[in-house]
């Protein structure tokens, strides 16, 4: 085949090859490829990201910029076989390349779900609640996030092309940040390609994505405080990039996910005959395999119970011997070469370390069979299974990853030994434990919990819909302390807050009401002559307020309320037992009553825009509303977000109060409102 030439998209130019261009070789067969390595003016990169990308991603709110990862989402969902294809160079197999290309899409449409679910129709981020910061409340704090006024470097590993570029893009362009994107080299053809159809697709704004296809030169030492690294790969390069001066005089963040010596114990509890230990061999073999183990998850160090060891190590080796490898487009093939020769070699160096300490007991990476290639020529190598006779004393095999299908079994004798020995990984990005006692769950979790970014924890109860030991999942954290590099990336929109600065804001209710772009209880508040609930959404403005006329709660209410809902609480009908509890003077209302008879003064009957009550946050009661007292009511608009083309939910701050105006409830109010012509 001709060698694909890589081209690099910066300042809206595609940019071929330059001088110094690197061949890439097949991982199956070993032949030439594609070529990468443009020679790029990365100030000029910045610049656009900077003054163009940057400006263009925050005049959109948090909700464009999710239904714009839809968009993307949708548009390379459309376009995904030609990603299928291409992954077989890298000796992916079907089933490797599902978890890279549709796990990326998949990863896209989170975020954008999430963004319009979790975060604001809106330009600020509240972090928080307000912090009462002075006696009458005219002086206030609150958290606010804001995105990043520069560019986020995204430098992604070689075994995930697709997803380990989308799963950086998200949360970056979701925070409204643009990314200059340098995929590792070896698979790089893949990540062009992908990018390339992101590009076309003219979904994004000028400037919120850029892309190197080659070295990034001196990009780094030309980043401000506003930049932002999100490096995955190996730890020494993590290291080397971390520390360089211009990295830390500048205090420029640097989020790293690097090598992780990830651990799985199995159960005291769960022995040969039972789902658990079926289950645990089956994850072990998979994470071994997919991939040809060069997954930053996959399973390294195998932890069981010393009863069983040797029906551990029997039952790997049984489904072991059953996996074909080869070029993963032949029939039948499970497991794909390694991403390349120097990857190979690279492993097979890791594998002699690991057998000082540890015997081989499957696998042989000068005897074994390759299904359709030529074993000298791709980067094959089998899965090969380790046994550590003494775990405790021994230290490369805590400390050495060999970035393929490697992994050591060592036993414990107590579960406290076991922990101790997942936590001799320094830092891990994911461990597991299979088991179904939940006192072993919790002993691991407390055990082990500081020392792991995520515990998966399965069962018989839980198998046939978990996700699998080594799927990091956009909705939770993926990261890991100490060795595994100390970043966090997705975990929902925490991740997206990693491209944000989070600035606490102090001034008057008016003043935070102004910056966050929602009503501060204590702010100026407005009347107008017509009832809310006869205005469109766009008409609704924040601070408008109906006050209601007030309504006593009489002892015939209450009891009324108490028969007909059946609720008959002592505190609502006995007054001996009500006054002896030292919350209430005597009989009171029920809440519930109080809520009800709240939305009775508020509402405006008549069929208007307000289309739906979906719910209430924050509900308090704060002070006994007694037979006798009455009650009034104040009804704000908070905040406004769009949902659809015909409506949009509104947030209203309810505040319930007394005779003598001493607030008795608080809560806000979720409703969905039509736009004008849509009711
Ligand atoms: P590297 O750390 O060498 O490369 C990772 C990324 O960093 C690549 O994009 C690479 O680009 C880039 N890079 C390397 N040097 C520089 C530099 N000086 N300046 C800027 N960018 C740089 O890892 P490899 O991909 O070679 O893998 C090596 C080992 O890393 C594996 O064997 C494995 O142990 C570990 N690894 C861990 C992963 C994880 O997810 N935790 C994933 C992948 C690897 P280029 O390709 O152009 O050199």
């Amino acid at each position: 085949m001709t060698a694909m030439k890589l081209e690099s998209y910066a300042a809206g130019q595609w940019i071929g090859p330059g001088p110094d261009a690197r061949a890439i070789a097949s991982a199956v067969t070993g032949e030439e490829v594609a070529i990468a390595g443009s020679a790029l003016d990365f100030q000029a990169m910045l610049d656009h990201a900077r003054f163009t990308g940057g400006p263009n991603l925050r005049a959109m709110t948090f909700h464009d910029r999710a239904r714009m990862l839809k968009a993307l989402a949708i548009h390379l969902g459309e376009r995904k076989d030609r990603l299928y294809e291409l992954s077989l160079h890298a000796g992916c197999t079907k089933a490797d390349s599902w978890i890279d290309i549709d796990g990326g899409i998949g990863t896209l449409f989170v975020f954008a779900s999430k963004g319009r679910r979790e975060l604001p129709d809106a330009h600020v981020y509240v972090d928080g609640g307000i912090e009462q910061l002075s006696r009458n409340g005219t002086f206030l704090g609150q958290h606010i996030l804001t995105p990043l006024q520069g560019a986020a470097v995204h430098i992604n590993a070689f075994n995930f092309p697709v997803w380990g570029m989308l799963e950086k893009l998200a949360p970056t362009l979701l925070a409204g940040v643009p990314a200059i994107v340098k995929p590792a080299t070896a698979t790089s053809y893949v990540a062009e390609a992908c990018f390339r159809m992101m590009v076309e697709s003219g979904i994004l704004p000028e400037g919120a994505v850029q892309f190197i296809a080659g070295g990034t030169g001196d990009l780094l030492d030309r980043l401000t405080p506003q930049d932002v690294v999100s490096f995955t790969g190996s730890a020494a390069t993590a290291l080397m990039l971390r520390s360089s001066p211009h990295i830390l005089q500048n205090s420029i963040r640097f989020i790293a996910e690097q090598d992780s010596l990830n651990a799985s114990i199995l159960g005291p509890d769960a022995g040969p005959g039972t789902p658990e230990f079926d289950l645990f061999v089956k994850e072990v073999v998979r994470e071994m395999t997919v991939k040809a183990g060069q997954k930053c998850t996959a399973i390294r160090r195998i932890i069981v119970p010393r009863a069983v060891e040797g029906d551990v190590i029997e039952a790997l080796k049984a489904k072991l011997s059953r996996t074909v490898v080869g070029d993963p487009s032949a029939e039948g093939v499970r497991m794909g070469p390694l991403a390349s020769l120097a990857q190979r070699r690279d492993v097979l160096e890791k594998v002699a370390v690991i057998g000082q300490e540890a015997e081989c007991v499957h696998g042989d990476p000068d005897a074994f069979s390759v299904e359709g290639a030529d074993a000298k020529k791709g980067a094959f190598v089998p899965p090969m299974l380790f046994r550590c006779p003494d775990p405790v004393g021994a230290a490369s095999i805590h400390s050495t990853e060999a970035f393929g299908p490697v992994s050591t079994v060592m036993a414990y004798d107590a579960l406290d030994e076991a922990v101790a020995l997942a936590n001799r990984g320094g830092g891990s990005l994911v461990m597991s434990l299979i088991t179904h006692d939940p006192d072993v769950a919790r002993d691991v979790a407390r055990g082990a919990g500081a020392w792991h970014g995520r515990i998966y924890i399965n069962d018989r109860d839980s198998m046939g819909e978990s996700t699998g030991h080594g799927s990091p999942l956009p909705h939770l954290t993926h990261g890991g302390p100490g060795r595994a590099g100390g970043g966090e990336e997705m975990g929902g929109v925490r991740g997206v807050f990693h491209y944000m600065q989070r600035t606490s804001v102090q001034g008057s209710p008016n003043m935070l009401g102004a910056v966050a772009g929602t009503f501060v209880p204590g702010s100026k508040t407005f009347e107008t002559d017509r009832h809310p609930f006869t205005k469109p959404f766009e008409e609704l403005q924040l601070g408008e307020t109906l006050h209601t006329k007030p309504r006593t709660v009489t002892l015939e209410d209450i009891e009324h309320f108490a028969h007909f809902t059946g609720d008959t609480f002592y505190a609502h009908m006995d007054e001996d037992a009500a006054a002896a509890n030292p919350f209430f003077p005597g009989r009171v209302a029920h809440g519930y009553l109080l809520l009800s008879f709240a939305a009775g003064l508020f509402v405006e009957p008549s069929p208007g825009p307000v289309l739906a009550n979906v719910g209430l946050d924050g509900l308090k009661f704060m002070k006994p509303v007694s037979p006798g007292d009455s009650i009034a009511v104040a009804l704000t608009v908070k905040r406004k977000t769009r949902r659809t083309d015909t409506y949009g939910e509104v947030r209203w701050h309810v505040v319930l109060t007394n005779q003598d105006g001493e607030t008795v409830a608080e809560y806000e109010l979720h409703t969905m409102n039509a736009y004008a012509g849509a009711s």
